[in-house]
């Protein structure tokens, strides 16, 4: 990706201090969102290395992820899987406890929604410590599915979250980066 294409998705991202927490830089997504050349252009950028190669889901982390993964599900004419936190979805699922800033939470998908050996793509808005979407991909993983990668408009590095995914074995694709947390 070239670096206009980086400084343009970067500057089409509102950074808010202290929010939530004193001491977090809160990278908002929905100034991207509402440009139609930086949205498609990242949505561009995240499916393009996976084109042809045969993705039959594209499963999103709630909420942002859903955002993303709907456009980028279209895209690549695949499905769609929410991931989403626990007690929200209606069917048999399996669930997951993730860690995270504080404590723990859960997430779940329907037993269902991914088959085994399906080619699934996971997808987020950013990836910090690497805790939701490590929760993520062990919950594809253990419904079998092949999680071919994750993909993330942004990266914390200076949080090692990338490590964690890769030592799950699923390659990390992320567009831009921001430093500190
Ligand atoms: P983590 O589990 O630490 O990788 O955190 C990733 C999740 O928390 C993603 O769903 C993000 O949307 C959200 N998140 C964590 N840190 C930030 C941040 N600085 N700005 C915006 N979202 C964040």
């Amino acid at each position: 990706m070239d670096a206009t294409l980086r400084e343009q998705l970067a500057n089409a991202i509102r950074t808010i201090p202290d929010y939530p927490h004193k001491g977090i830089q809160f990278r908002d997504i929905t100034t991207l969102l509402g440009q139609p050349r930086a949205f498609r252009r990242a949505i561009d950028e995240l499916v393009h290395p996976y084109a042809g190669m045969g993705i039959e889901q594209v499963a999103g982390i709630e909420a942002r992820g859903f955002i993303l993964g709907g456009a980028m599900a279209h895209q690549l004419s695949c499905g769609f899987v929410p991931i989403r936190k626990a007690g929200k979805l209606p069917h048999e699922t399996v669930k997951i406890a993730y860690s995270l800033e504080y404590g723990v939470d859960e997430m779940e998908v329907h037993k269902d929604a991914v088959h085994e050996g399906q080619k699934v793509l996971l997808v987020d808005d950013l990836i910090a410590t690497g805790g939701t979407a490590e929760g993520a991909v062990k919950l594809l993983q253990q419904l079998k599915a092949d999680v071919v990668a994750a993909v993330f408009v942004i990266d914390l590095p200076d949080l090692g979250g990338r490590k964690k995914i890769e030592a799950l074995g699923v390659p990390v694709r992320t567009l831009i980066e921001f430093e500190g947390e």
